[in-house]
């Protein structure tokens, strides 16, 4: 059963704590009678995990987290819901890629044509500019500028194909951001570093 567990822990030498106390917070009985939920899920927690700052507090980042729990309880995973998650929490951690103009130039995006997406740049690079490594359609722009919203998880199924371009840009983007290594403090006091 997955479940949202209270858990108590007391510092102990080095890395190590002790568990002083647990107790359940609630739980999601139906993401382990379905496959393709206990995926969903488990992909978000590894995701949380490689992105998240060790021992930090992050309310935010685990109120989201609980409600992709209830939708994936709730329902079976929907289209683009994943991605979705993956790009809220990107926002919240201060690292929302500009899908509505060029990085360099600031010419604005055709509003009805694909664009080229550059992930080390944190966004659009136009042609002029030397263009990007992947080509993002008008429609999954969209879905990705409402995914980094509060309401990211209210929007319609997405098409396959807005959620194939949108998983490819975003996790691109989170290796460019990422790497292999968690942000430091310094770095996520102050995310539009990153950027510069
Ligand atoms: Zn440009």
């Amino acid at each position: 059963m997955a479940a949202v567990i209270d858990v108590e822990l007391r510092a102990g030498r080095g890395d190590l704590h002790r568990l002083a106390s647990a107790s359940t917070h609630c739980l999601f009985p139906n993401i382990l009678k379905d496959l393709s939920r206990i995926t969903a899920a488990g992909a978000a927690m590894e995701f949380l995990r490689r992105v998240l700052p060790q021992e930090q507090p992050a309310p935010l980042m685990f109120a989201t987290t609980l409600e992709l729990l209830i939708r994936l309880d709730e329902r079976e995973v929907g289209a683009g819901l994943l991605v979705s998650f993956r790009s809220r929490i990107m926002a919240l951690m201060g690292w929302t890629p500009m899908l509505h103009h060029c990085v360099r130039c600031h010419k604005t995006a055709p509003a009805e044509r694909p664009a080229w997406f550059d992930p080390n740049h944190g966004g659009l690079v136009c042609r002029a500019c030397g263009g990007g490594s992947v080509l993002v359609a008008a429609s999954t722009r969209q879905r990705l500028n409402e995914a980094f919203k509060p309401t990211w998880a209210s929007q319609p199924p997405w098409t396959s194909q807005e959620e194939h371009e949108a998983d490819i840009a975003i996790s691109k983007f989170v290796d460019a951001r990422i790497g292999t290594q968690k942000p430091s403090q310094a770095e996520k006091s102050d995310p539009g570093r990153r950027f510069r």
